[in-house]
């Protein structure tokens, strides 16, 4: 994963992300182990981080809100509509 990252102290790394829809911008903490995984390694996010759900590995990515995402593309709610939609023989 890319990311301007800086030291914070000498154990835990930071970087931020701004959200592509609202501009708003978050700050990641990393610990020096995930840092040299997920920076240096580029190790998947999934596999440096398996509890986080798919909304907070993608906004650990791009910084863009789950609810921007909606407000983007539209929700997975719709798109499973559409998928049930499709048998109408
Ligand atoms: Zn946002």
């Amino acid at each position: 994963m890319r990311a301007n990252v800086y030291l914070i102290n000498e154990n835990v790394y930071g970087f931020t992300r701004s959200c592509m829809h609202c501009g708003e911008e978050t700050d990641f903490c990393l610990s020096q182990d995930e840092y040299q995984r997920l920076i240096i390694n580029n190790e998947y996010i999934q596999d440096v981080f398996p509890l986080l759900g798919k909304e907070e590995r993608e906004m650990m990515i791009s910084g863009t809100h789950p609810k921007c995402w909606i407000e983007m593309f539209g929700s997975e709610d719709d798109y499973s509509e559409y998928e049930e939609g499709e048998n109408n023989e």
